[in-house]
C-alpha cells in the first residue's frame, strides 16, 4: 500500500532495537482517513475469503481491526491480556512474548465469542518474530475456527515472523513491509 510506505517514511521514526514508532498515525494518535483507508484495503485483499469475524489482541491492533471489520460487515473481537485463568473451560488462552517489552503474557478469549463455525480474519498493527500472531491462530485452534489469514498494517520482514507464517500455511497480508531499517535507513520489499 503507496500511501502506508509514505506515512511510515514521512512520519516513522527508528528506535533501538529494531522498533519502529508510528504514533502519529496509528499506535497513538491515528490518523482517521488513513485508518479508513486500511479498512477498505484489508477488505479488498480479504472480500470472498467468507470471513466472519476479526481477531486482533488489545490495545494496539483494535483500532485497524475495527476499521477492517466495518468494512467487511463482521464482528471485531479482540484478545484480552488478562491473567485470568481457564478455570471452566468458557476461554481459550494462551501465552505471548511481547516484542516490545520481552515479557511473556496471557490472551484470553470467550469461547462464546469465538466459535466453531467462524472463519477467522486475524489483524494486527505490526508483525516482527510473529507471537502475537501465532498466539492468535492458537486461540483459532482451540475454538476449532477456520483462519483465513492474516492482515498487518506494519510487517518488519527482517525479524522473520511472517515468511514463516507464510511457510506454515497461514496466508498473510501485509499493507507494508519492511525490508531493512539499518543505520536509520528504511528499505520496502514489493
Ligand atoms: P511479534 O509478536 O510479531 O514479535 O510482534 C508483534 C507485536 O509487537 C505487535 O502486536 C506490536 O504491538 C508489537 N511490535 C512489534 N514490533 C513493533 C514495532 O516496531 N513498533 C511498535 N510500535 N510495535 C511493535
Amino acid at each position: 500500500m503507496q500511501l502506508m510506505e509514505e506515512k511510515i517514511l514521512a512520519e516513522g521514526q527508528i528506535l533501538p532495537g529494531g522498533i519502529l514508532k508510528v504514533g502519529s498515525f496509528l499506535n497513538q494518535q491515528i490518523d482517521t482517513d488513513f485508518l479508513r483507508a486500511m479498512g477498505q484495503e484489508i477488505a479488498r485483499l480479504f472480500s470472498g475469503s467468507g470471513v466472519t469475524k476479526i481477531l486482533t489482541i488489545e490495545a494496539s491492533g483494535i483500532a485497524i481491526a475495527a476499521a477492517a471489520a466495518m468494512e467487511l460487515g463482521v464482528p471485531m473481537l479482540f484478545a484480552k491480556t488478562d491473567r485470568t485463568t481457564n478455570v471452566d473451560g468458557s476461554v481459550c488462552s494462551t501465552v505471548v512474548r511481547s516484542f516490545t517489552h520481552g515479557t511473556d503474557y496471557t490472551v484470553v478469549v470467550s469461547r462464546d465469542y469465538l466459535r466453531p463455525e467462524d472463519t477467522v480474519l486475524l489483524v494486527d498493527d505490526f508483525l516482527a518474530n510473529g507471537a502475537a500472531l501465532r498466539g492468535l491462530v492458537a486461540l483459532c485452534e482451540q475454538a476449532g475456527a477456520a483462519v483465513a489469514g492474516a492482515a498487518i498494517a506494519i510487517e518488519k520482514a527482517f525479524q522473520g515472523g511472517g515468511d514463516t507464517l507464510r511457510r506454515s500455511g497461514v496466508r498473510v497480508e501485509s499493507l507494508a513491509v519492511i525490508e531493512s531499517m539499518e543505520d536509520g535507513k528504511l528499505s520496502f520489499r514489493h
